[in-house]
Parts: C-alpha cells; sequence; structure tokens
C-alpha cells in the first residue's frame, strides 16, 4: 500500500546549533538541562567518594557548591522560559555568562575534590566542548584561556599552600608532574576548541548551502507556477470560444457534412473538450497551490452528500456500463468540511474509478466517520497501477503505461490536485491496488469539530 500523508510530505527543517536566534534557544535549554544532569552525577558521586571511597575531600564545600549550581540554574531555567530576550546578542550574552559562570563554579569543585592530583580535573572539558558547538566568533579560544588561567592560578596558591589542599594521595606532588598535567591540560583543551570549531563551522556552511540552494529551488517552482497559471488563464477563453463556434458548426451543418468531414468536425470537437479539460484542471491545481483560494466549510450529512455528489458521475457510469454502490451505513452522521474541495477530490477519484474500470464492473464508495477522522475510500475492479506507478501517479501530468492504452483522454493533473488539496486539509491518501485487479483509493481527514448549536 502507498500512503501520501500531508503532514510528511513537506522537508524536515533542520535544526542546527547556533545558527539562528531560535536555535540559540533551543541550545540555552539544551544546556540548562544538561547541567541538571552534571548536578544529579556530583550528588551521586559525593556519596560514593565519602562512604566507598573514603576520598579525603572537602565534602561540605562540595554540597555548597551543588547547591549554588542548583540556584543557579533555576534562576537561569526561569529566564530562558519567561524573559524576553530582544535580540541575538541578549541570547548570546546570557549564553557567554552562564559558560563562564559554570568555568568558575568548576574550578572550585576541581580545588574541592583535589585538585590537579585528582583526574577528575578534566571535567573542565565539558564547558568547553559546550563552548566550542554553541558559541561563534572567538569566544569559546576566550573561554578556554579563562580555563586554563583558572585552573593554573588554583594550582599555584594550592602548590604554595595558599589555600588548604585536599589531596587524594598521601604522596606530594611533585612540581614536574604538576607541570606535564598542566601541560597537556593546555594543549588537549586549545586543540579539542579548534577541532570543534573547525567542524561545527563545515557544519553551519553546509547549512547556509542547503538554505540557499532550498531558496533558490522554491523560487524556481514559484516560477513554474506563475508560468503555469498565466498559460492556463490566456488558453481558457480562446479555447472555450473555439469549443462553442464547433458546438454551433456541429449543430447547424451536421446534416449537410459529408461523413469524413462529419467525423474531422467530431475528433476537433474531442480534442478540443480535452484541451479545455487540461485548462481547468491546470487552473485547479495552481489555485490550490498557490493557496490564493476561500475555504468554504459546510456541515453536512457525510452520507447524503456523498450520495450528491456519486449521482453526478450516474450517466457516465451508465454509459460505460458500471454499476457504482455506496456502501451506506445510514447513520447520518454530520461531519464539517470544505465542500467544493472535497467534492473535486471524490469527484477525482470516481472519475477514475470508472474511466479505468471494464464495463460490467463495480466501482464501490464506502463513506467513513470515526472519533478523529472521516473520509472514503473509493474502490474500482479496473486495470490498476502498477507499484512503481504507485509513486509516480501523483505527480504532475504523469499517466500509466495503461492507462493511455485505455483511455487516450486525460490530464494527469487529477491526482495531483487531489493530493494538493488533501494535504492542504491535513489528511493523508492512501493507494492499495493490483494490476489487472483494481484499485482502492483512501482519503482520510482530520475532523473539525462541529459548531456549536
Ligand atoms: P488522468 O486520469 O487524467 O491520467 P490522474 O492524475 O487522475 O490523471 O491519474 C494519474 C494516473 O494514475 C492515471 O493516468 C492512471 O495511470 C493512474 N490512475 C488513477 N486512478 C486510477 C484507477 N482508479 N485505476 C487505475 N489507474 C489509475
Amino acid at each position: 500500500m502507498f500512503k501520501m500523508n500531508g503532514k510528511h510530505s513537506k522537508p524536515a527543517k533542520l535544526i542546527l546549533p547556533f545558527y539562528t536566534i531560535d536555535t540559540l534557544r533551543n541550545r540555552i535549554g539544551w544546556i540548562i538541562n544538561i547541567r541538571w544532569i552534571e548536578l544529579f552525577g556530583v550528588l551521586v558521586a559525593i556519596p560514593i567518594s565519602q562512604r566507598v571511597l573514603h576520598l579525603p575531600i572537602a565534602y561540605p564545600q562540595l554540597y555548597t557548591i551543588s547547591a549554588i549550581v542548583l540556584g543557579l540554574n533555576l534562576i537561569y531555567f526561569f529566564l530562558f522560559r519567561y524573559y524576553p530576550f530582544r535580540n541575538f546578542q541578549q541570547e548570546l550574552t546570557f549564553t557567554e555568562i552562564q559558560l563562564i559562570l559554570d568555568l568558575i563554579i568548576i574550578s572550585f569543585l576541581v580545588h574541592y575534590i583535589g585538585g590537579i592530583s585528582n583526574p577528575f580535573f578534566f571535567i573542565y572539558m565539558v564547558a568547553i566542548i559546550i563552548s566550542g558547538v554553541l558559541l561563534p566568533l572567538n569566544l569559546p579560544y576566550v573561554n578556554a584561556t579563562v580555563a586554563v588561567i583558572l585552573l593554573t592560578i588554583w594550582t599555584i596558591l594550592e602548590y604554595h599552600r595558599v589555600v588548604p589542599v585536599y589531596p587524594i594521595s598521601e604522596e606530594p606532588l611533585r612540581l614536574s608532574v604538576i607541570t606535564i598535567s598542566l601541560g597537556a591540560f593546555y594543549i588537549l583543551i586549545f586543540i579539542t576548541t579548534f577541532v570543534i570549531k573547525d567542524f561545527i563551522s563545515g557544519y553551519r556552511q553546509l547549512k547556509r548551502l542547503v538554505d540557499e540552494k532550498s531558496r533558490q529551488l522554491e523560487n524556481t517552482m514559484q516560477e513554474r507556477d506563475k508560468i503555469f497559471r498565466f498559460t492556463a488563464h490566456e488558453l481558457k477563453s480562446p479555447i472555450t470560444t473555439l469549443r462553442s463556434m464547433l458546438g454551433v458548426i456541429e449543430e447547424i451543418y451536421s446534416s449537410k457534412l459529408n461523413d469524413e468531414v462529419a467525423d474531422m468536425l467530431n475528433r476537433a470537437v474531442i480534442r478540443t473538450d480535452q484541451i479545455l479539460l487540461m485548462v481547468k484542471d491546470m487552473i485547479d491545481v495552481t489555485q490550490y497551490r498557490h493557496g490564493s483560494r476561500e475555504k468554504v466549510i459546510e456541515e453536512v450529512n457525510f452520507e447524503d452528500w456523498i450520495e450528491t455528489v456519486t449521482t453526478q458521475f450516474d450517466d457516465y457510469a451508465e454509459q460505460k456500463n458500471i454499476t457504482v454502490v455506496i456502501n451506506k451505513q445510514n447513520k447520518k452522521e454530520m461531519v464539517r468540511l470544505d465542500t467544493p474541495a472535497i467534492e473535486k477530490v471524490l469527484a477525482n477519484l470516481i472519475n477514475n474509478a470508472i474511466r479505468y474500470s471494464p464495463p460490467g464492473s463495480q466501482v464501490t464508495i464506502t463513506p467513513f466517520v470515526k472519533r478523529n477522522v472521516f473520509g472514503f475510500a473509493v474502490q474500482d475492479a479496473g486495470i490498476g497501477i502498477s507499484k512503481e506507478d504507485q509513486t509516480k501517479i501523483f505527480e504532475e501530468f504523469y499517466r500509466g503505461k495503461n492507462a493511455r492504452e485505455l483511455e487516450r483522454l486525460g490530464s494527469g493533473l487529477g491526482l495531483p490536485l487531489v493530493k494538493q488539496i488533501v494535504e492542504q486539509c491535513q489528511g493523508k491518501i492512501f493507494v492499495e491496488s493490483k494490476l489487472g485487479k483494481g484499485s482502492t483509493f483512501t482519503i482520510e481527514l482530520p475532523k473539525i469539530p462541529l459548531a456549536i448549536e
């Protein structure tokens, strides 16, 4: 079964970090959430270090730091939710302040867990990675430098015992080890910043390129639609005149014409009808795509309405010796719908079902009204649609090979129009078909709440 979904046929919007104000807002929410996870991690690690590992670190101070982080993150959260940031600059400043405060808090945390003697001092990297991903220009390098200065100052103060120390091992740290640790930290922090910035800037360039290309594509599509609409409108009146003149000639002179000329005249009438049909379909398709049409929402008894639309095809069905059956439930359910638009959908499907069915067969229309959706299925026992064609029949002007062989007349614009309308109504189309066995087109539309009486 092939499914066309109104909602999913549009390309998904790419959300990349720090590309627009919108994405920065998303990312601010993201770092606030990360901070909650970090806080949770610290609160789990403290009792483990104390009870299981018995590390001689500064537990009361660590709880104080956790309380400060909790308070700050709550403030960030409420600012993020309720403060009306006026521009990108304000959001950027807000993010940078958070990251600098994070680095200062991390520096205290590292000091209270043993300073450079504890390999966990690399926790600075978390803030540095976030800053590299989020911030533009040279801000990631500024933050990396702040981290380097903080760790260096604390290490000097600890080494010279200007501040109390909480070493996790008994042995005093030698100057050479401290120097190597600091050196490794400097190298790693700047390389990480460089790599992340490089990667992210490539990422953003790609996003800009994709945006630019999709804008160009959109413009081309609009241009094409304009030409399409213009041509259809310009063609409509001369062809209508031509068709009515042919009608007049046929009426007045048909008895006086010899068979050959009468046949030529008849073919001219058929051909003109086909062009007229195509022009009308083109106008319909562009009108719906352009969204220039006003919706006409009416409340109707759904089964009765289906019946009224179906009756229009009585003559055509009779002419082709096809029985059209409506699978009524007689529930008298009322629905609200854009009647002219959905009538076009149903009419197109019934018309196709009759057109692509052999004489003597049956076309069945099944209306349904469920809790949240309603719609109808149009089933025929006709020529069917191959699997490959099922993905193409909604493209403009596409006509299946078997359809062309059976019916020379056709624009290939009926189903694109059906798709356009159903998409605009946020509905879905399902196609089930087997070559040579028949097809079922099902339309499912979301319910529009009934007017209050
Ligand atoms: P048209 O019928 O004018 O060719 P449509 O857009 O209505 O244009 O349909 C496109 C194609 O989809 C048809 O040419 C045909 O190949 C296929 N198709 C549509 N409805 C049916 C059907 N009920 N049975 C078999 N093929 C169908």
